[in-house]
């Protein structure tokens, strides 16, 4: 828990002398950063503030309903413009990330530009790039922080539907709809603040979950039916994926999405790895149940990092040789997590 009262009052004056405000999501957004941008958003532009926001490199198809997603930018879509909002901001603020390589190419531009910056975020062992690092990692979600901060801010709960409807998207798709990760009583109670404006709480369960293609719900039975590796001695799986498996089924981006989640529901399994082939490298999503921390784990032997049961890294190496190695270093570990019901 932290201290949000003296959070607040520095964020309320830097709001308040900020003529031009940059909201910043971090590469691969997903709802939390997305809905937390955008209930920032919302927030500091019904108090008459001139915002903007830009995301790194795309914005997921299943969050475009979102109200205001047309107004931020995709960096990697309009360099220029992007360029001169990050030149033209005196304040920017950064959410749902705690390292600078997640502005990805818009990094070198946010860390030499002389705006104050913010960081709100739930992430573990925040670097320092910012002025202000506001960092809670017993939140579920930068959604739910972002929320107890305008409510502090704003003295009592700020309300409207479209910004109810921000914060829920960050809470459920950060807990996958109250299933994991750090989601708390306050949660709950939160979340039945926002449910008492009127959000269309099917209809957003709806647009988040159910919103895939035929070609990503064939591509996961692929991946589910041949290229899964259970190893029940270990409680570990993983699921691999090259780029032709990817090509096979008209790879879009973001359809992998969630897929190394399944694992998981796999009996006497608390350990799942996933391995996608990128162009010279594979990325790697990790998951567990349990007290496994994965990002130890994928900060040790994948430059990464992320939550104890939810983390990611990288390794520039082909398919197999990276799986080879993640299996040297399963075996280093597999006693951590033995214990484990
Ligand atoms: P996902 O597996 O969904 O891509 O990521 C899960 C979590 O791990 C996210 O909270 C994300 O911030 C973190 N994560 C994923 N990939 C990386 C990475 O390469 N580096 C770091 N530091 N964190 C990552
Ligand atoms: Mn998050």
């Amino acid at each position: 828990m932290i201290d949000l009262f003296k959070y607040t009052k520095e964020l309320s004056n830097l709001f308040s002398s900020a003529g031009n405000i940059l909201i910043i999501s971090h590469i691969n957004p997903d709802g939390d950063a997305i809905g937390s941008q955008l209930a920032l958003y919302h927030f500091l532009v019904s108090g008459g503030k001139k915002v903007s926001m830009i995301t790194p490199n795309y914005l997921q198809e299943f969050l475009k309903w979102m109200e205001g997603s047309d107004q931020i930018n995709v960096y990697i879509k309009d360099r220029k413009k992007c360029r001169l909002l990050i030149s033209e901001a005196d304040l920017i603020i950064m959410v749902d990330f705690n390292q600078s390589n997640r502005l990805g190419e818009a990094e070198e531009y946010v860390l030499k530009s002389k705006a104050s910056k913010v960081i709100i975020d739930h992430h573990l062992d925040p670097s320092d790039f910012a002025d202000l690092v506001i960092s809670d990692p017993s939140k579920c979600s930068t959604a739910e922080l972002v929320y107890v901060l305008i409510r502090e801010l704003n003295g009592s709960p700020f309300g409207g539907k479209t910004f109810a409807e921000c914060i829920y998207v960050g809470i459920v798709t950060d807990t996958g709809n109250f299933e994991h990760g750090a989601y708390s009583p306050e949660t709950f109670r939160i979340t039945a603040d926002l449910i008492e404006t009127g959000i269309r709480k099917e209809q957003i369960l709806n647009l988040v979950y159910n919103n895939f293609s035929a070609a990503r719900m064939r591509l996961l039975g692929f991946a589910l039916n041949k290229r899964m590796i259970v190893l029940p001695e270990s409680k570990t799986a993983y699921i691999w994926l090259s780029k032709a498996d990817l090509n096979d089924y008209n790879h879009a981006k973001g359809d992998t999405e969630g897929f190394v989640n399944l694992p998981l529901s796999i009996k006497g399994i608390h350990f799942s790895a996933l391995f996608i082939e990128k162009d010279g490298f594979i990325k790697i999503s990790f998951r567990s149940k349990g007290n496994f921390p994965t990002n130890e784990f994928a900060a040790k032997y994948f430059g990464g990092g992320g939550h104890q049961n939810a983390s990611g890294g990288e390794y520039s190496d082909t398919l197999e040789n990276t799986i080879d190695f993640f299996l040297k270093a399963l075996k280093e570990n597999v006693w951590r997590f033995e214990a484990d019901i």
